[in-house]
């Protein structure tokens, strides 16, 4: 599947130079409001503090405010409060990450969620990840790595300010692992369950087998069955 990115950055949209570093991380925040009250304070006038890349909503839509190559203003932190940050990269760099970031929302609120995406919101991002990371080594010839240390939240730069951005339930571990499998599975393509089998791969509910078939003709055994509806009466939703 592919996305539209739409463009909503105007004249208001905060914004600067990255005074010549490039992109080498992407950090994941949370709206704590509506998409569309995050579009209006990404463009209004009265916003002189904040912005960021790209917003994703709850829908799977996805938004841009400001381009790559432009520095958004969505994690900087000061040289006194970068010792706080957990992130190595942040040490490593020593200097604003903002800099070398690529920002992306996600629409929620983190008292409701807690980080967590709607299965929209979660295609839509990874969609967008592998955006970013196939424009940085076009741009840059810079390949960010797909793991923790470069595909960040909020949190991680920022803990004593934004210790609940995106929030401990935003779905990293998922993501890392469909970007650098690129498909769930081997052997699905064209199978009629496709997007189902991707679903309940991507939700966690069925795996697939070492080699990376999910053999999806194969019979469900008792025991493999009971582990599906134990995880599904695991989770929240
Ligand atoms: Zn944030």
């Amino acid at each position: 599947m592919s996305y539209k990115i739409i463009w909503k950055g105007n004249s208001n949209t905060n914004k600067s130079t990255r005074r010549g570093h490039a992109p080498h991380m992407i950090v994941n925040h949370i709206t704590e409001g509506s998409a569309k009250s995050t579009i209006s304070w990404f463009t209004s006038s009265g916003n002189t503090v904040s912005s960021a890349h790209f917003l994703v909503t709850k829908s799977g839509e996805i938004y841009q405010f400001v381009k790559i190559e432009d520095n958004a203003w969505a994690n900087g932190v000061s040289a006194d409060n970068r010792k706080f940050a957990t992130a190595s990269i942040v040490k490593e760099k020593g200097v604003n990450p903002n800099w070398y970031s690529v920002s992306i929302e996600h629409e929620g609120i983190y008292r409701m969620t807690r980080g967590k995406l709607t299965d929209k919101q979660l295609k839509a991002t990874i969609w967008l990840h592998r955006y970013i990371i196939d424009y940085v080594e076009k741009k840059w010839n810079i390949e960010i790595p797909i793991d923790r240390k470069h595909i960040l939240g909020h949190y991680e730069i920022d803990p004593r300010r934004k210790p609940n951005c995106p929030g401990e339930k935003y779905p990293f571990d998922q993501v890392i692992q469909v970007l650098n499998n690129k498909e769930t599975f081997t052997d699905i393509k064209g199978h009629w369950a496709e997007q189902y089998i991707n679903q309940v791969a991507l939700q966690g509910i069925m795996s697939g087998y070492p080699n990376g078939d999910f053999k999806p003709d194969e019979k469900v055994s008792r025991a493999e069955l009971a582990t599906v509806i134990a995880r599904l009466l695991n989770k929240e939703v």
